[in-house]
Formats: structure tokens, C-alpha cells, sequence
């Protein structure tokens, strides 16, 4: 059967294909993505507006590369997926509308779905089935949870989250304190190759012994990052920015791959999956991989490209949900800027 998926919940439009086989394996046909990030790189984040707008002049031009590259016709789809939520009222919107015209149309069922359940889910486009449970650490722009996933298709709990900045958002303002491009994750990824991760120790946030052991806290590095490079500015001295960027980014990957572990550990969970567009981060999934070598758990982290924001996950996603026999939504979907991460799709 073939799942088609749409993802219009921030600055990303994508429509992605997916096979679901019988033996409930997922295979990738088509991912196509178009971005409006340079429209709003130069105000150093996403402008709800400009987004909405860009989804609707992208939506289908993608819609058709994604059927031409997996050689497919409107008529072979068979379930559709669309992100209700979490994201931008006005950006979710525009992939739900046109989800719903698509269902409409072709008469096939509707799975409004978690946008955050997608970026776990695309997961299965590489490594096959997820194993239950499994830990998720979900670190994206907008978020940051330590996840048991006990079942894709349904259920998904909440061990922990920040209680203030996501690790995405913390990379892109540090980005902009120390004068590199938005978004900021791969400048900085790019910038701490180069770099010394020992030469600035920047504070570990929440890792105190009375802090909630899988919450996580990224405003407080945030903010020792410009006081510092405020106060070597004020001493006339030239920013070390490789070093600064290095520095920054071992903190962030230091806690986010020990609360990881030590939550797999604590739980007895054998599989840590990090996924969200700060997966994509080459030192995270660098110590991830040398923590869980050592503690004996599995990693899986997907390859860079399903790691950001793309329709494959939410097609994958889909999949799993028909091969689970869930319900599917009902053709007044309608879109929820704050869905809760414990809700994967929003039956009729
Ligand atoms: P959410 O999924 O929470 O709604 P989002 O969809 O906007 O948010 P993603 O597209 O998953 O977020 O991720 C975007 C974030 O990933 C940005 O903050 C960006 O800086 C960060 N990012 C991308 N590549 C890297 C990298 N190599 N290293 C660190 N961060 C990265
Ligand atoms: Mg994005
Ligand atoms: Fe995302």
C-alpha cells in the first residue's frame, strides 16, 4: 500500500511517498522538500506569515516532483498523513487543507498525526521496525523530550523536556551572538570542528542532584555564552569563535547523551533513538555513539536529511498507523498548534 505524507508545520513544505509492505516493513519512494528558510534568515527565525504563504505557493509544485520521482500517479495512493500539530497555526493549516482536498478527492482515508511522532517514525525508513519500547531523545527547533515509545502507531510517554529553551533554539541564538547564518546548528557544527571543546567550560544545565533527572534547561548556557563573548568583546580581544562554538556544543551533546543513557539504563530500555534536526549534529551523535557502545545500548540515529523537518517522516509515520488498523481522522480535521506529544493521530 502507499501512504502519502504532507509537512507544512513550520518553514519546511514536504510531501514524501512510502511503500508499507506486508511484512510491515516501510520503504522510502519520494521525498521532496521545498524550504522558505533564506526568507527568513535575516530575521533570525522563522515569520509565520512569510511561511504560510511560501507553503502555499510550494504545495503542490512539491506534491508533483514527489509523484514523478517515485514514478507514482494520484491513484495509487491508498492512506494520506498530514502533521495536525504541533507547529504554526497558519503553516499547518495550509498542509491540512490540502491534505483534506487530496482525501476528498481520491477517496482514501485521512491521519491527522504528531508532527514530533513523524521525526521518531522516519526513524523506520532506515533502520527497519522500531523495537518496543524504545527510548527517543527528540531535539528540534522547537523541542527538546526524552520519549518512551512503547508503540509508534500509539503510544508514546513523556519522561522529560526543557523547561526553557530547546537545544535547536540555543544553537540558533548562539549562532547569532557569535555572527554566524541562521539557522545555526550546522555553522556551529561546522565552526567546533575546528575548535578546542575544552577551552571555554560552559555550565551543564539541570544536572544538579536535586534537579529532575530528565528535564533539561539550555537558556542558562545560552546566556553564558554572550556574557562571554561580551566580555572579551569589551576587552578588545578578538572571539575565538571555533573555540567558543566548540565549547558550546560539548555542553549541549555532554547532558543530552547523559540523560539519554542514563534514562535507557534507569528504564532497562536496549534502543536510544535521537532524531529532530538537532540529530543531525555531528558531535551528538558522535558521543551518543561512544556512551551507548559503552553502557550496551543500541543507537539508531537517521541519516541528516530525515533528521530535519521533510513529508517522508509524516508518510512513515502514516504507514505505521494503517498497518496498526488505527482510525482514521475525520474530513473536518482540523489543525492544533499545541498538540501534546502523548496524542501520535487524532481519530474521528
Ligand atoms: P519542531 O520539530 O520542534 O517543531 P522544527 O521542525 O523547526 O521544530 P527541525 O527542523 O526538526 O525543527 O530542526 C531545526 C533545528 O535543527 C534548528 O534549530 C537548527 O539549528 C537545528 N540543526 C540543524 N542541523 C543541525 C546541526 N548539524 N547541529 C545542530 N543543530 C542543527
Ligand atoms: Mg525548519
Ligand atoms: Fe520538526
Amino acid at each position: 500500500r502507499i501512504v502519502l505524507g504532507i509537512e507544512s508545520s513550520c518553514d519546511e513544505t514536504g510531501v514524501g511517498l512510502v511503500r508499507l509492505h506486508d511484512d510491515g516493513t516501510v520503504e522510502l519512494l519520494a521525498d521532496e522538500v521545498a524550504s522558505s528558510v533564506e526568507q527568513h534568515a535575516r530575521f533570525g527565525g522563522v515569520v509565520p506569515e512569510v511561511a504560510s504563504r511560501a507553503h502555499l505557493e510550494a504545495m503542490v509544485p512539491t506534491a508533483e516532483r514527489a509523484f514523478a520521482k517515485a514514478g507514482l500517479g494520484l491513484s495509487d495512493v491508498d492512506a494520506i498523513a498530514v502533521t495536525a500539530g504541533p507547529g504554526l497555526a497558519g503553516a499547518l493549516l495550509v498542509g491540512v487543507s490540502a491534505a483534506k482536498g487530496y482525501a476528498a478527492a481520491l477517496d482514501v482515508p485521512l491521519y491527522g498525526v504528531n508532527h514530533l511522532a513523524g521525526h521518531i517514525a522516519v526513524d523506520t525508513l532506515q533502520h527497519g521496525p522500531l523495537p518496543s519500547p524504545c527510548l527517543a531523545l527528540l531535539v528540534s527547533g522547537g523541542h527538546t523530550q526524552l520519549l518512551r515509545v512503547d508503540d509508534i502507531a500509539g503510544s508514546i510517554t513523556e519522561l522529560g523536556s526543557t523547561v526553557d529553551d530547546a537545544a535547536g533554539e540555543a544553537y540558533d541564538k548562539v549562532a547569532r551572538v557569535l555572527g554566524l547564518p541562521y539557522p545555526g546548528g550546522p555553522p556551529i557544527d561546522k565552526a567546533a570542528k575546528e575548535g578546542d571543546p575544552s577551552a571555554i567550560d560552559f555550565p551543564r544545565g539541570m544536572t544538579g542532584p536535586r534537579d529532575a533527572k530528565y528535564d533539561f534547561s539550555f537558556s542558562g548556557l545560552k546566556t553564558a555564552v554572550a556574557r562571554w563573548v561580551e566580555n572579551a568583546e569589551r576587552r578588545g580581544a578578538e572571539i575565538p569563535v571555533n573555540d567558543v562554538a566548540a565549547s558550546f556544543q560539548e555542553a549541549v551533546a555532554d547532558v543530552l547523551t547523559a540523560k539519554a543513557v542514563r534514562a535507557a539504563k534507569e528504564m532497562g530500555i536496549g534502543t536510544l533513538v535521537i532524531s529532530g534536526g538537532v540529530a543531525a549534529n555531528s558531535r551528538l551523535s558522535g558521543l551518543a555513539r561512544e556512551r551507548c557502545e559503552a553502557a550496551g545500548i543500541e543507537l539508531r540515529v537517521p541519516r541528516p536529511r530525515l533528521c530535519t523537518d521533510n513529508g517522508a517522516m509524516i508518510a512513515a509515520l502514516g504507514a505505521h498507523l494503517v498497518a496498526a488498523e488505527k482510525k482514521p481522522s475525520a474530513l473536518d480535521l482540523s489543525a492544533n498548534p499545541a498538540l501534546p506529544v502523548g496524542i501520535v493521530s487524532l481519530e474521528a
